[in-house]
């Protein structure tokens, strides 16, 4: 998506080699018209899955989940990271390690919102081991629903996560994948350049 691509040459600051900061438009401020735009490309191709449900972690994953929601006109849930005192339905939980704080999480979620029959589509703001997708995965298979697909913001492709759910036969869509973040730079996979 090159509206996306130019705005991670423009915006993103390269901490590492293989952390990519995006704080001003995804992962702190939120850039609406640029999250409009990834849920119209994450409904347009999921158009013809069926798709019941959008299921994505919070926080950062909810912008990007509720535009695609908007357009496909269904319900997004976000998977808590911490327990709330308001959660007190049954619960569905699952244990992801999480990349950037280095430390595992229980994400959780109602058993009330994903049931059995539903077909789901997981969004997340980064791929990079698949460990958070891997977890919403073991969400959706908890409630007997179905995965219809994963939509990523932005794939780190050098990374393993990519191909651990390609492998495991899941639609994988990633608007920006990221090829390298060797010497401060940002370099895109070639076939996705538009
Ligand atoms: P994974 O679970 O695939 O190993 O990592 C994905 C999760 O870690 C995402 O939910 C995202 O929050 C975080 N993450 C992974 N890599 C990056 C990165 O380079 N930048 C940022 N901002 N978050 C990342």
């Amino acid at each position: 998506m090159k509206l996306l691509q130019d705005k991670i040459l423009q915006e993103g600051k390269v901490l590492s080699e293989s952390v990519l900061k995006v704080d001003s438009f995804l992962n702190h401020q939120i850039d609406p018209q640029l999250m409009l735009e990834i849920g119209e490309e994450f409904a347009r191709l999921f158009a013809n899955e069926g798709i019941t449900k959008i299921l994505t972690l919070e926080s950062s994953g909810i912008a990007p989940s509720v535009m695609t929601g908007l357009k496909l006109g269904i319900p997004v849930i976000f998977a808590r990271k911490r327990k709330s005192l308001t959660l007190t339905d049954d619960l569905l939980t699952a244990t992801v390690y999480s990349y950037t704080k280095q430390e595992s999480n229980e994400i959780s979620i109602s058993n009330k919102f994903i049931e059995k029959g539903d077909h789901v589509l997981i969004i997340d703001d980064f791929l990079a081991n698949g460990e958070a997708a891997l977890g919403l995965i073991e969400l959706v298979t908890q409630a007997g629903a179905t995965i219809a697909g994963i939509g990523i913001v932005i794939e780190k492709s050098f990374q393993a996560g990519g191909n651990k759910l390609r492998e495991q036969g899941l639609k994988v869509e990633s608007l920006a994948r990221v090829e390298s973040l060797s010497n401060g730079e940002v370099k895109f996979v070639k076939d996705k350049v538009e």
